[in-house]
């Protein structure tokens, strides 16, 4: 389902022209009005004159989370603070909070982009949109609210946590779709099944999930235990929040990037060059329409790649395939690149495991020693200790094949990995390096 045909299904050549014209404006407005970017293009040795083409993007500077840190918290907002109506910020986990300001104008393209985000996942007037992102200073919440008016849904602003609650307002008020991350949805199935709730005696059809990197295999597992369809978003609040890349229900295959308000890139994350379509590296956003905080070529260090064949839902704009991975989470373990996600993808081949695990880095003398804690189904669980034994191996091997690298599977009782209410906390680095 389409919100806005006109601009979702632009033919690329005019879409491109577009993306042009507003991409001139930009970079423009951003020399005239913030000093930083200023200051970056002359030392890269470039003027707003010398964009000609979309090409010519590459010649801009990257921003970096470094460079938003060094300027907070309103350093790069290009405005006049009087027209900034809101402002959140994403939990640092490092120092200060990365800052974001919108314009009243910002807000209304938010609402129309994550009303076009819900109708990709085929949300409409008369649906009642359980809405467990969290409210606050995170983008998730109010993006996703404002979304879900837009399309005149009914929004349950319940927020993140108290899961029983959750479900009773889930069955007593009749939601059809839920929004949250991917492993707080498993969370709610693990937590339904506690109480004897059936998925069938929930209303719900559709699931948005986004704020963390998830596979196809754990999209399997949630649409079998809650009886729906799961729907991939994308979104930070560095370029936005939810609502600048999203699925499309007919397709489940790839986001779609809203490319009339976005330029999205994929670089390799060493070099900064452009990687041809198809390749796996970092992808890279610049805001082409934003007013309050826009930003030239953000490096998200997501990792990612364009899927350049056309959907059959009809849309225009690019895909880029599911985040598989942090450039920086990345682990590198004995001088092999590893994502916690590839080893999610062997987990949940794998029968018997549950979505639940927790990645364990030591230092052992000099060496790296990776143990991935992985809980196992109840009857898994109960069988003789060669068959535990047997079903480890097997993990360790595939992991082994997959990585290159070794580590050590420890499969434990089910329901003893912490859960999460956020974001999945997947990784335990100990290493003192
Ligand atoms: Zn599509």
């Amino acid at each position: 389902m389409l919100w806005n045909e006109e601009f979702e299904t632009l033919p690329r050549e005019a879409l491109e022209a577009l993306q042009l014209k507003r991409l001139k404006a930009l970079v423009e407005k951003e020399y005239a009005a913030v000093p930083y970017y200023r200051q970056k293009m002359d030392e890269a040795g470039i003027k707003p004159a010398d964009i000609r083409s979309l090409k010519d993007i590459r010649r801009l500077p990257f921003t970096t989370k470094e460079d938003l840190r060094k300027n907070y918290p309103f350093g790069l907002f290009a405005v006049p603070f009087e027209r900034v109506v809101r402002i959140h910020a994403s939990s640092g986990t490092t120092g200060k909070p990365t800052v974001v300001g919108y314009t009243r104008r910002d807000i209304d393209t938010w609402a129309e982009l994550m009303a076009r985000t819900l109708c990709a996942a085929g949300a409409h007037q008369g649906d009642v949109v359980h809405n467990a992102y969290g409210y606050g200073l995170f983008t998730g919440g109010l993006g996703a609210h404002y979304g879900a008016e837009r399309i005149g849904a009914a929004v349950i602003p319940i927020s993140g946590g108290n899961t029983r609650r959750q479900i009773m307002i889930m069955q007593d008020f009749g939601s059809t779709v839920l929004l949250c991350t991917p492993s707080y949805a498993l969370n709610i199935a693990d937590v339904m099944k506690e109480m004897n709730v059936q998925p069938s005696s929930v209303k719900l059809r559709v699931g948005l999930f986004g704020a963390e990197p998830w596979s196809e295999n754990m999209r399997e597992e949630i649409e079998r235990k809650l009886g729906i369809k799961a729907i991939d978003i994308y979104g930070l609040s560095e370029v936005m929040g939810p609502g600048v890349a999203s699925e499309c229900i007919e397709g489940k295959n790839g986001l779609h990037v809203f490319e009339d308000h976005f330029i999205p890139e994929i670089i390799d994350p060493e070099t900064g060059e452009g990687l041809p379509p198809g390749e796996a590296g970092e992808l890279v956003f610049t805001t082409i329409t934003k007013e309050a905080f826009p930003v030239i070529r953000y490096r998200t260090r997501d990792i990612s790649r364009f899927i350049p064949q056309p959907c059959l839902c009809g849309r225009t704009f690019f895909r880029m395939q599911r985040i598989t991975g942090r450039s920086d989470d990345m682990l590198i373990i004995r001088g092999v690149n590893v994502f916690p996600s590839q080893i999610e993808h062997v987990l949940m081949s794998v029968e018997g495991v549950e979505p639940h695990y927790q990645i364990l880095v030591e230092r052992e003398g000099s060496l790296d020693v990776m143990e991935v804690r992985v809980e196992v189904s109840e009857d898994i669980f109960s069988d003789e200790v060669k068959i535990l034994e047997k079903l480890g191996k097997r993990i360790e091997r595939e992991i082994k094949d997959l990585l290159g690298v070794s580590c050590k599977i420890k499969l434990v009782e089910p329901k003893t990995i912490q859960r999460s209410e956020g974001k999945a906390m997947r990784v335990l680095d100990k290493r003192k390096i």
